[in-house]
């Protein structure tokens, strides 16, 4: 069965591998010189002034990014779950929250973050997705950052990378806390967290908030090359060792290089034999596709042709389905899922089978 749902995301071999050694002490200077590596490689991928990892899934980061930046009122621009998710944190924690709703297709308008900053002083932090893995949707990021700091440089910009990160460069200029988690991009199993930070970011965190989740704790351990509390050691192996499998695949940027490229014909692929584009502005992330019919397609490529899609979630139910683009994947593997959506669209009865779907992905991809 071939996994292409937007996260879980595969794990490649050689980083199996990697984690299938022997457990060891996470106090040790072992342990240390991984964890040192795995933090050099991650600044890199990041960008940011400081990086500190967290044994957590991406909600868990997504928390302490918000109790430890947001000590007022939170601004959460909510097109989809993972936005949604952002103000009930700031609720449970008891902080102010305002919040921008969007249809799950429709990115978030600069102007309109800006009119939500003005109207209330109290907003401390603006939480936002770069990619909202619900509906496969690319927000404005970059833009709107860049007019918050412009308004108030003051104000912190929380950016969920999490199906980011990884998958195309990201301008963290105006990004205070930027986001990302092991199951998605990073291709590792789920349960570490990242999250990159500005110096104002550190500056406003100063003693920090909470207990496990206190970044201030964190910063400082991390700085020493180990962690407050037991390390994720596992995934903190797989993490330096993804990150030399990527290196060794070209490095970084022929990565990005390659998903947007792969994300370009993939939508085109699906559009030539009749199907359309979810999102107004899409993610690289994923193809999503909004469909009468998502449901059979969806259970037609597990049943028929042995690969695992992502449907949508409560709103979207059975009505999209999305196909990862994030990750280390082969050419061969994603040109057989456009031809197999294209076959279940024939078994559907809704087109004669003739391999437009493939010819336009090899046309796109090579540049044919
Ligand atoms: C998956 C995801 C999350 C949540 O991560 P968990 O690891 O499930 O806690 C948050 N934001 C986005 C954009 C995601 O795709």
């Amino acid at each position: 069965m071939l996994l292409f749902t937007p996260g879980p995301t595969p794990v490649p071999e050689s980083v199996r591998n990697a984690m299938a050694t022997p457990t060891i002490h996470h106090r040790t200077p072992e342990f240390e010189s991984i964890f040192k590596r795995a933090r050099e490689a991650l600044f890199k991928l990041f960008g940011t002034d400081e990086v500190v990892m967290l044994a957590a899934t991406g909600t868990g980061a997504m928390e302490s990014a918000v109790t430890n930046l947001c000590h007022h009122t939170l601004l959460n621009i909510n097109a989809g779950k993972f936005g949604e998710r952002f103000g009930k944190i700031a609720k449970a924690h008891g902080l102010g929250n305002e919040e921008l709703v969007y249809e799950w297709d429709t990115p978030a308008s600069v102007e309109e973050v800006l009119q939500k900053l003005k109207n209330n002083a109290q907003i401390d932090a603006v939480a936002i997705q770069i990619s909202e893995s619900a509906g496969g949707l690319r927000h404005p990021v970059e833009a709107i950052a860049a007019a918050i700091k412009a308004h108030n440089p003051e104000i912190m910009v929380i950016a969920d990378g999490i199906t980011a990160v990884g998958v195309e460069k990201i301008d963290v200029t105006h990004i205070d806390a930027l986001i990302a988690g092991s199951q998605k991009a990073l291709m590792l199993p789920p349960g570490l967290a990242i999250i990159g930070l500005s110096n104002a970011a550190i500056e406003k965190i100063g003693k920090g908030r909470g207990y496990y989740f206190n970044l201030a704790t964190e910063i400082k351990k991390q700085r020493q090359n180990t962690t407050a509390w037991t390390a994720a050691t596992t995934l903190v192996i797989g993490a330096e060792a993804i990150l030399a499998e990527i290196e060794a695949q070209g490095g970084l940027d022929a990565l990005i290089e390659k998903t947007a490229r792969r994300a370009r014909a993939t939508q085109a692929a699906l559009e030539a034999i009749g199907l359309h584009i979810y999102p107004k502005s899409p993610a690289r992330s994923m193809t999503t596709v909004d469909d009468a019919q998502a449901k059979e397609i969806r259970s037609l490529l597990k049943k028929e042709y042995q690969i695992n899609v992502a449907g949508g979630q409560d709103r979207l139910e059975g009505k999209i389905f999305r196909i990862n683009q994030m990750g280390l994947i082969e050419d061969y593997e994603i040109n057989w899922v456009v031809n197999a959506v294209e076959l279940a669209l024939a078994k559907l009865g809704r087109r004669a089978y003739d391999a437009t779907a493939t010819r336009v992905f090899n046309e796109v991809y090579f540049s044919l």
